[in-house]
């Protein structure tokens, strides 16, 4: 069976792509055939997949408004050992079609039934909102993995998340779940980040990855190349934890699904 996992949060820049990246190519590197869905017309996880988005013959945005078959979307990304759903500017316009459309909510979910491809796992990055493309990810997942760095307003908005995942557990979609929050971008030299990590795993438990993602600039560095960090420097310390985070998440995954 796949399983199909978001990597959301409505802030901006916290490290959702930079995870949904990382983690699709360590989860390649673990040998899983994965999907990495870009739910964000930025198209940063598509450019950072080494995917030219602006040269795509078909994007996410005719999956969703005129029921393309998603596998004639779907391009490989090469180097990095996965495929790409790959979205660009085009998407934005999405949101205020699919308005009208019919199950509008349940678009992404009604394309990923419908694929031919065996994968294990899809990941759909989402983009900064709460948005009808968002909810098209949380309708199609069965969990979401919530990226956040340990500083003082960590907590501010993630609410707001949980609200809407419990919304649509409720109304939309039953398997929903929380997977785990990720602490990211993490300096273990700045005690109030070491305050908030030890804080965050003490009230949320075993809902928080034992895995930690430092600061690491080779991950910031990694998608001028057009490549996920962990092939553009593999002995990285931002690479090797995203490596870790590749085992743990597939350990507790199979604990999930049986
Ligand atoms: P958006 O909300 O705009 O989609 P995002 O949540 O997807 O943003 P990213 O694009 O992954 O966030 O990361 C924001 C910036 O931080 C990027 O420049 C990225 O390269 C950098 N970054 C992400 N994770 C790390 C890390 N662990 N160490 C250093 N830089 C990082
Ligand atoms: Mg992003």
């Amino acid at each position: 069976m796949t399983k199909i996992f978001c990597v959301a949060n409505q802030k901006g820049g916290v490290g959702k792509t930079t995870t949904a990246v990382n983690l699709a190519a360590s989860l390649a590197a673990h040998q899983q055939r994965i999907l990495l869905v870009d739910l964000d017309p930025q198209g940063n996880a598509t450019m950072g997949s080494g995917v030219e988005k602006t040269a795509c013959q078909y994007t996410l945005y005719e999956v969703l408004v005129d029921e393309l078959a998603l596998d004639n979307a779907c391009v490989r990304a090469e180097t990095a050992g996965y495929d790409v759903l790959p979205a660009n500017r085009e998407l934005a316009g999405a949101e205020v079609e699919l308005v009208n459309l019919d199950q509008r909510e349940r678009r992404l979910k009604n394309a990923l039934f419908s694929s031919k491809q065996r994968y294990d796992f899809v990941l759909i990055d989402c983009p900064p909102a709460l948005s009808l493309l968002t909810l098209n990810g949380l309708c199609a997942a069965q969990g979401v993995i919530i990226p956040m760095q340990c500083e003082y307003f960590a907590l501010e908005g993630l609410s707001d998340l949980v609200n809407t995942i419990q919304h649509v557990h409720a109304n939309l979609n039953r398997d929903l779940r929380v997977i785990g929050l990720l602490r990211v971008m993490f300096d273990s030299r700045i005690t109030l980040q070491q305050q908030v990590s030890d804080q965050l795993k003490q009230h949320f438990g075993n809902k928080v990855f034992n895995t930690i993602i430092p600061r690491n600039i080779r991950l910031a560095e990694a998608p001028s190349h057009g490549l996920p960090g962990i092939i553009f420097d593999r002995s990285s310390r931002g690479a090797q934890a995203y490596l870790r985070l590749g085992v743990e998440f597939m350990k507790y995954t199979q604990t999930l699904f049986i």
